[in-house]
């Protein structure tokens, strides 16, 4: 579903350029959990991006289902990653004035869904990740894990083929996070692709693959047999 073909990746600081992504070769299968593990500016984030469609690598090639992703102009960009992609990020990025069904509702707005509809989806999505009585609450009024199963909902409302979550337990405790893993496999479990980065094994260890990346050098990708989340809620 998705193929990262010998990808490079540069960004230009004043006159030296920096080499971030050094000929990445990736594929990745409908249906996976994949963790993509590294130290702090390794490039985990660039990669994302890529594949987000947020950025565009200078040279290498990205296939997405089958779509060649290359020199897209804005409007296309943002209609391929409202048709192809969902996003989570570590510090949640919700809208703090909308309540957590308006967060929800709005990628819907943009595919130009009825109000009815938009909202009928939302609570749906929100109900899935456990926040069925919490729809009318604005984020400063839910909890860290709250807030990023919204994040979650809002991701998963168009129903992407994919969902990119970077460091989405990131600012959230260790149960929490724990809990936020058994939902991510619970998705996976019901056919989601999933790429999570994150640099904490044991996060990576309740994926079922994990991507070393080095200094923008993938040095390991492996199989593993996943840890089961829920096993460490309790
Ligand atoms: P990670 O997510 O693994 O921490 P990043 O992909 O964010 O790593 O960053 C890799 C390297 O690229 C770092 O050295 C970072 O400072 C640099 N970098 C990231 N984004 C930019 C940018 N927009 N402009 C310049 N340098 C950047
Ligand atoms: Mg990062």
């Amino acid at each position: 579903m998705i193929h990262l073909t010998d990808i490079h990746k540069s960004y230009n600081l004043n006159t030296n350029p920096l080499h971030v992504l050094k000929g990445i070769n990736l594929s990745i299968a409908e249906g996976e959990l994949v963790a993509i593990m590294g130290a702090s500016g390794s490039g985990k984030s660039t990669m994302l991006n890529i594949l987000g469609i947020l950025d565009e690598a200078d040279s290498g090639t990205y296939t997405l289902d089958n779509t060649p992703i290359v020199k897209l102009n804005e409007t296309k960009a943002a209609q391929y990653r409202n048709k192809f992609l969902g996003f989570v990020f570590q510090s949640f990025n919700l809208i703090s004035y909308k309540t957590a069904l308006e967060n929800v509702s709005l990628p819907l707005y943009y595919q130009g869904l009825p109000r009815k509809e938009r909202q009928k989806k939302a609570k749906e999505q929100l109900t899935k990740v456990g926040l069925g009585e919490r729809t009318h609450h604005v984020p400063s009024e839910l909890s860290g894990g709250e807030k990023q199963r919204v994040a979650i909902a809002r991701a998963l409302v168009t129903e992407p083929m994919v969902l990119l979550a970077d460091e989405p337990t990131g600012a959230l405790d260790t149960k929490t996070s724990y809990e936020l893993m058994a939902l991510l496999q619970e998705i996976n479990d019901q056919g989601k692709t999933i790429v999570v980065i994150t640099h904490e094994s044991d996060i990576a260890n309740m994926c079922k693959r994990i991507v070393y990346l080095r200094d923008g050098v993938i040095v390991e990708d492996k199989k593993i047999k996943q840890k089961k989340a829920k096993d460490y809620v309790e």
